[in-house]
């Protein structure tokens, strides 16, 4: 388990702990920003008959959070760490609405790790 030091004077610690629960609020409020190179998606299809013929080489292949609006431009995020392609969009002569997802590993990992980072910085 990682720890957070808040060293220095009575007025400089009061200072950072000020600034780290800008921080705690902003995250509450704002959330993570998402799609970084560092995170990885994989892909999803529904895995029964319909899948159309450009989703189905996609099912279980892991994307970088960066290359995601490029290899789906209407994608939508959902929810935290759940995107919905939006596939058929993108491709007029699909019929019916792409059913795929994309889930981000280690979601809470990830953005654990984030918070961690920006506590630290204000830490020092
Ligand atoms: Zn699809």
């Amino acid at each position: 388990m990682s720890e957070i030091l808040f060293v220095g004077t009575l007025e400089q610690i009061r200072e950072r702990l000020l600034q780290a629960q800008d921080i705690l609020q902003l995250r509450a409020t704002e959330g993570y920003p998402l799609l970084q190179p560092d995170e990885e998606w994989v892909y999803d299809t529904a895995k029964d008959e319909r899948v159309c013929p450009v989703c189905s080489p996609h099912d279980r292949r892991v994307f970088r959070g960066d290359e995601i609006p490029g290899a789906f431009p209407s994608f939508e995020m959902i929810g935290v760490g759940e995107i919905a392609p939006r596939v058929h969009l993108d491709n007029p002569w699909l019929q019916g609405e792409c059913r795929c997802g994309l889930s981000l590993l280690d979601a809470k990992e990830i953005i654990t790790e984030r918070l961690f980072q920006e506590l630290e910085e204000v830490s020092r």
